[in-house]
């Protein structure tokens, strides 16, 4: 006997078919899903200990967000209309660097929420830095349900590219921080029945030496876990590794030994069509953040050249300060909608194509792709139902244009993760969302006094 059973529900697989199941069901037992179909056929078969029924929802898997900056929650709308090396140095560090393990739960705490709320049911956190506090971020995502793999920052250089030496001294961390990495590695991955992982966090180009990245690479290898990476996200990285090592970014990448399957390189704006070929070659995996691309102008990033080489290409939010929110449904359109601007055609990156991405790319950069990203039996329960009684997701003619195009977070319903119910009508049922949203209120505030950042309104405030 199942212990969900999903039943009426309109089911975008994302299986090799790619079938859309209309009145579809799917059983659910332990973790696992062990049958879909349509619900006249399963419905005879099963009866599920927690009945859900899905009807006039759209029922998909879940979203994977595959650039999340935890921390940065809680700094929503401290760095907005700002370039990129003066919205880290002046801003985002000097925040960033005052805050407390405290801080980071609940920053945390508030991004998972947001997370969960918009179906997103795996991330990966690309730089949890020791200050935020890594044993309380993994605290929270274990009791929320969520899946995640979590990137320690790895540095041994306070820089940034062309920035030297501009870094605030609360996010210096030394080359001691590879140990650390590996030691929460050996306590936290694999935990929460396997729904944390630990990964590798170097810092972008600049904030390691050559030698500390190749240790990375080889430690990752050595333990079989991922490494993530800024890459290419601004001219000036590009400059650099040529001024530094002669060299463009992904052949830096190369030479110190992080390119490959267990590597995620995000935002990759300025690479060029045989570093493409490169990251193709070594199945390296990439993820491209379309609203931090536009609002930080960051460029162009080539997605759709990528795809056609193969690259898996995940979709991520990044952060509370460069998107501003962490909501995968927004980020799907825009996703589509920069590409078909770029290339002045509407038909690059088609809403099935971005959908792809955001759960099939995504499991291919988790290494889960056996597990993760369709709705087929034997894979994860990672589900969730998105309500289409709404004025904006009628009527549905293309589930899938719904989903890309006119849904937002705020109509995920129902999000199951790893065959438990985490959230059901909208009410997140393993945080309490009430406290967090004022202790965040709190806390965001506490820490903008404590940095002594100005990020007061531009307008005068009565
Ligand atoms: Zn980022």
């Amino acid at each position: 006997m199942p212990d969900i059973f999903i039943e009426g529900g309109t089911v975008i697989t994302l299986d090799k078919e790619r079938r859309i199941i209309k009145d579809g069901a799917i059983a659910i037992e332990k973790d696992r899903i062990i049958d879909v179909g349509k619900t006249s056929e399963l419905k005879d078969k099963y009866v599920g200990d927690v009945v859900i029924d899905a009807t006039s929802m759209i029922v998909m898997p879940g979203l994977i967000d595959c650039h999340v900056h935890l921390a940065q929650a809680m700094l929503r709308g401290c760095a907005d209309d700002l370039d990129l090396i003066h919205w880290l140095a002046d801003r985002i560090w000097p925040l960033q660097g005052n805050y407390t393990e405290e801080d980071g739960r609940v920053s945390a705490e508030l991004c998972i929420l947001e997370m969960i709320k918009s179906g997103t049911t795996a991330f990966v956190e690309t730089m949890i830095h020791t200050r935020y506090g890594f044993d309380g971020i993994a605290e929270v995502v274990e009791k929320s349900g969520i899946r995640a793999a979590l990137a320690k920052t790895i540095m041994d250089r306070p820089s940034y590219s062309t920035a030297e030496g501009v870094m605030h001294p609360g996010m210096v961390e030394t080359q001691e921080s590879l140990d650390e990495a590996v030691r929460l590695f050996h306590k936290w991955h694999g935990k929460a029945d396997g729904r944390i992982m630990v990964w590798f966090g170097p810092r972008t180009v600049g904030g390691c030496s050559p030698e500390l990245y190749r240790e990375i690479g080889e430690k990752a290898r050595e333990l079989g876990t991922g490494v993530t990476i800024h890459h290419s996200e601004v001219k000036e990285n590009v400059e650099y590794t040529l001024r530094e090592f002669g060299m463009y970014p992904t052949y830096f990448m190369k030479e110190v030994g992080l390119l490959g399957p267990n590597v995620l390189l995000v935002h990759s704006v300025w690479v060029r069509d045989d570093e493409i070929r490169l990251m193709a070659e070594t199945r390296t995996n990439a993820c491209h953040c379309p609203a931090a691309a536009m609002k930080c102008a960051l460029g162009y990033p080539p997605v759709v050249k990528m795809l056609e080489a193969g690259v898996a290409v995940g979709l991520g939010c990044d952060g509370g300060p460069s998107n501003n929110t962490y909501d995968m449904i927004r980020e799907m359109r825009l996703a589509c909608l920069l590409q078909k601007i770029h290339s002045m055609d509407p038909k690059a990156l088609p809403a099935e194509t971005v959908l792809e991405m955001a759960t099939l790319h995504g499991a291919r950069v988790l290494g889960m792709e056996k597990e993760l990203g369709s709705i087929e039996i034997g894979k994860k329960a990672d589900i969730i139902l998105i309500d289409t009684k709404r004025p904006h997701m009628t009527p549905v003619h293309n589930p899938v244009s719904n989903v890309v195009y006119s849904a937002c977070g705020e109509d995920v319903h129902t999000v199951i993760i790893d065959g438990k119910i985490v959230m059901r009508d909208r009410k997140v049922l393993t945080l309490d969302e009430e406290r967090i949203i004022a202790e965040a209120r709190e806390r965001g505030a506490e820490v903008v006094r404590r940095a002594k950042v100005d990020v007061s309104p531009r307008w005068p405030v009565l």
